[in-house]
């Protein structure tokens, strides 16, 4: 039986390790942490339950195939809904918007509450829709160095369609050409955020998301999002994957070219195939003598986040499960934080209460809060005093527009960023998508899914080809299976 090792516990790496265990691996997973799942994180306190990291959940059919590449139903072990209405919007003139999941809601509020033309709005989705339809195999789903013949299927298509596409236009600049209302705008301009990127430099291409989010829809998990990690971590077990937790991996080895397995601090363990889900600037920690691609070395991280987590001895009806208070001047936003490397004084801020959705998730009468902005990476800012700063701000600016005053009904706080985030995850400088696609050449200039000095070694995550967010990840992993089966 041949041996797979996989370095990490994130969503691609138990996502693989399912994969060539279906395919009759031997697995064993190598995890530093002493619980599965990476940035899919939680923690409990005092009857109350928060989600540390993803809260938004598209494309839930990614996880249904791993349950059915094992002959399972997925329905036996995972379940999800689609949500009625994926976020309510804040704005700084107390507007509030709803993105409903039904697209003729969703114009009727658009079109009522921010005066936009609903042809727009449907030329808008419809076009997102052909963005997918045109990228996905190409830039999703395949390898991008080794599937040319997918690829040249898709290829003459898309350059026919480059007007749709637009890869040389800015998100922003290309959603000016649909809707007249800058409320509008931020709340489509927002989709570049879901990968860490900026929507004033990002490509036009990645109107996509739109797609997924508005034409797919978004989902949440009946049990919660811990439950995505939870239950495939059951089906890899049920599938003979041994995992180790405590074990951190010191050095991928290879001799001559190919890899021979992994040293950890419990000593030396031998494999054929070894898969990195550790992000890729610490993949190549691991390969002393073997240098990160150059093009790796000069690209820009995507953003980072601080995240405040409260426990409020109060529900608020006017908030639903995904809510965003957006920045007055939104581009000034991304701008501070890339030039000054803080938080800016009036940041688009997300909120998010599972337990709107999983009533268990908060004592009765209670809600969980999970409040995030946008961070710069940790550059060695003394985060102490950004944090301090950012929850006065933050708070100030919540209780101006639900009109409450929430200091009053925290009941705890607890807080990550970015540095902590690159401590329990290992990202780089705690960038929570790896490189951010803030040019059109990002794509290109990700890391691909296997390593081009030593045969055997693949990578899969966030912080390599497709990119980084579940949807994403759970390619990464089923594009390393495919690589394999070729190269078997
Ligand atoms: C605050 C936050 C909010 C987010 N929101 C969303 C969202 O709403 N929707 C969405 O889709 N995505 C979201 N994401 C992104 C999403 O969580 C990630 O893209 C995804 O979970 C990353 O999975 P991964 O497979 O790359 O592995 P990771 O989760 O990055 O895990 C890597 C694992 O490798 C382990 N590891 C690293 N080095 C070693 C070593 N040497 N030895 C052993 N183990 C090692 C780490 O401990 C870790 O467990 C969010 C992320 C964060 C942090």
């Amino acid at each position: 039986m041949k041996k797979a090792i996989i370095i990490g516990t994130g969503i691609a790496a138990i996502a693989s390790a399912i994969r060539f265990s279906a395919k009759g691996y031997q697995v064993t997973v190598l995890e530093q942490n002493e619980k599965p799942g990476g940035k899919i994180r939680e923690f409990h306190k005092d009857g109350f339950r928060f989600d540390m990291g993803p809260s938004l959940f598209t494309m839930p059919w990614l996880v249904d195939e791993l349950f059915e590449c094992c002959g399972e139903n997925p329905g036996d072990f995972f379940n999800y809904t689609k949500l009625e209405q994926s976020c309510r919007y804040f704005y700084s003139d107390e507007k509030v918007v709803d993105a409903f999941q039904d697209k003729e809601k969703l114009t009727a509020e658009l079109e009522t509450k921010l005066g936009e033309d609903a042809k727009s709005i449907h030329r808008y989705l419809n076009d997102a829709e052909e963005i997918y339809k045109l990228t996905a195999e190409t830039f999703i789903f395949n390898s991008l160095q080794k599937s040319w013949n997918i690829q040249k299927k898709y290829i003459w298509p898309a350059l026919k369609k480059l007007s749709v596409l637009r890869p040389w236009q800015t998100i922003h600049k290309a959603n000016e050409g649909y809707f007249s209302n800058p409320k509008t705008l931020q709340i489509f301009d927002r989709l570049a955020t879901y990968n860490g990127s900026n929507p004033y430099k990002a490509p036009a291409t990645l109107n996509v998301i739109a797609h997924l989010e508005h034409n797919q829809g978004a989902y949440f998990p009946i049990n919660g999002m811990a439950s995505i990690i939870e239950s495939l971590y059951e089906l890899a077990k049920r599938q003979g994957v041994e995992f180790r937790f405590n074990q951190k991996v010191k050095q991928i080895v290879h001799q001559k070219g190919i890899v021979s397995g992994v040293e950890t601090s419990d000593g030396f363990v031998p494999g054929e195939i070894v898969v990195s889900n550790a992000d890729i600037f610490k993949s190549y920690e691991l390969l002393p003598g073997i240098e990160l691609p150059h093009k790796m070395k000069i690209a820009e991280l995507s953003t980072s986040a601080l995240v405040f987590f409260w426990g409020m001895n109060r529900e608020f009806p006017e908030i639903g499960l995904h809510n965003i208070l957006f920045a007055e001047y939104y581009k000034a936003e991304f701008e501070y934080l890339n030039s000054e490397n803080d938080i800016y004084g009036d940041p688009t801020i997300y909120i998010y209460v599972s337990s709107k959705q999983v009533s268990s998730d908060a004592p009765a009468g209670k809600e969980n809060w999970f409040v995030m902005v946008n961070a710069p990476t940790d550059s060695g800012q003394d985060w102490d005093l950004v944090i301090q700063k950012a929850r006065k701000t933050i708070q100030q600016k919540i209780n101006r527009i639900l009109g409450a005053n929430i200091e009053e009904h925290i009941l705890f706080e607890e807080i990550i960023d970015p540095k902590n985030i690159e401590e329990v995850t290992s990202a780089q400088a705690g960038a929570i998508y790896g490189n951010s696609s803030n040019n059109m050449m990002a794509a290109f200039r990700r890391h691909p899914n296997f390593s081009k000095d030593i045969k055997g070694l693949y990578f899969a995550g966030g912080s390599v080809h497709p990119g980084g967010g579940i949807p994403l990840c759970l390619a990464s992993a089923k594009i390393v299976d495919g690589l394999i089966s070729k190269n078997e």
